[in-house]
């Protein structure tokens, strides 16, 4: 006679355990079939009455106690008067799975809370490729499909992938924050999917925020020609760094090769002059002080800065343009190269820039953005699975509600 526990019946249905056996923290239990459950057909659930044949399969559960614990279990197939021989339907194990869906759900929970994959396998003590592949399951199952019919407005940006010169681009909607499209490459041809899966809805999107030199403002153009394109503040402004201010604050080092410690102040000041002025302390700012005073150029472009900024925080369009037109014949007037340079590749973009006023985009939107994408980034460095990287990005970014 069997004597069966509640316990085994309650935690492995159909199964109750027959032996065990304990090695230092790991515990294997050998289950054998309860006598008292009935067979069922995994493929239509109708009870059956025969076996067909019967293999032992390891399977990984949860801890039980603080034991890692290994079950040995029976699994058979049954003839089934419908569907012919087939696996033994058992309410905690997938089909062909090695481990019980208990360790699924646990391992599932665990990638929830976004801790990083090795960690969650020393945890489980189960292996990086399960765990990847149970989370990326998860994402399929749970990231949802936008809905269109919402979407006006858009963000979109490019990001490098990984360590190579590749590129893919993110589009978001400007006003949940949901990211809608994640795809390799930034050229017209490989950003044309997004506008192919926005379908219809593409005669709703009245204005779409980007970066200056990208090949998105030709596409958008194509697709929504209703659409207004709005260029992106942080990377003019980024831009304006690299190539006005870097560049005058290299010409000036080099002319002061005779002076070595003017030299060394305006060498060490790019930080100074890149940086926000607002997060600038006490010390910093009259350091930045001394520098501009003592370097007149840079002062001059310094300036041309903040008041270049002042374009995107212009209330109308109207007041937009007067700012500009009083911006770009200062920045010709000014006599430095590097600024007059900038003015006149900037100028095709005007309607860009002045199209702020009417659609106030938050470009530190795309930064934050950007930002989260390195962090998953670092995390899934080592498995350079794309799609699994797409859909991460896709569930950090569920949207707000509206
Ligand atoms: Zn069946």
């Amino acid at each position: 006679m069997v004597i069966h526990s509640p316990l085994d019946c309650f935690l492995w249905e159909g199964f109750e355990v027959d032996r065990f056996d304990v090695q230092g923290n790991h515990m294997t239990l050998q289950l054998m079939p309860h006598p008292g459950h009935d067979l069922a057909c995994s493929q239509c659930q109708r009870s059956c009455s025969s076996v067909h044949d019967v293999t032992h399969r390891r399977i990984r559960d949860r801890d039980l106690l603080g034991y890692q614990t290994t079950l040995i279990v029976p699994v058979a197939r049954v003839v089934c008067p419908c569907c012919g021989v087939k696996a033994r339907n058992i309410s905690w194990l997938d089909k062909h799975a090695r481990i019980t869906t208990r360790l699924v759900s646990h391992v599932e929970a665990l990638c929830r809370l976004n801790l990083p994959i090795k960690h969650i396998a020393e945890l489980t003590q189960l292996h990086w490729h399960t765990i990847r592949r149970l989370d990326k399951a998860r994402l399929a199952r749970e990231v949802q499909p936008p809905d269109w019919s919402q979407v006006k407005r858009l963000l979109m940006d490019e990001f490098a992938l990984f360590k190579g010169h590749r590129y893919a681009t993110v589009v978001a909607d400007a006003d949940t924050l949901e990211v809608l499209w994640i795809g390799i490459g930034r050229s017209r041809t490989e950003i044309r999917p997004f506008f192919e899966e926005l379908g219809d809805y593409r005669q709703q999107i009245e204005a779409v925020a980007m970066d200056m030199n990208t090949a998105f403002d030709l596409e958008v153009q194509m697709h929504c020609p209703q659409a207004e394109v709005v260029y992106d503040l942080y990377h003019v402004i980024s831009k304006y760094g690299r190539e006005v201010i870097d560049r005058v604050r290299v010409d000036r080092a080099n002319e002061l090769r005779q002076d070595r410690p003017a030299r060394k102040v305006v060498k060490r000041g790019r930080w100074l002059l890149l940086k926000n002025p607002a997060n600038l302390t006490d010390e910093q700012s009259s350091k930045l002080d001394e520098l501009l005073q003592a370097n007149q150029p840079l002062m001059t472009v310094y300036l041309m800065k903040q008041q270049l900024k002042e374009l995107w925080r212009a209330p109308t369009r109207r007041a937009a343009m007067r700012r500009w037109n009083r911006w770009y014949s200062m920045a010709l007037e000014s006599g430095i190269k590097p600024l007059q340079h900038f003015a006149k590749v900037l100028k095709p973009y005007l309607n860009g820039i002045v199209a702020h006023a009417e659609h106030p985009l938050h470009t530190s939107v795309l930064e934050g953005i950007n930002n989260k994408i390195k962090v998953i980034k670092r995390m899934a460095y080592g498995y350079r699975d794309i799609d699994y990287f797409f859909l991460k990005i896709r569930a950090a970014f569920p949207g707000n509600a509206r």
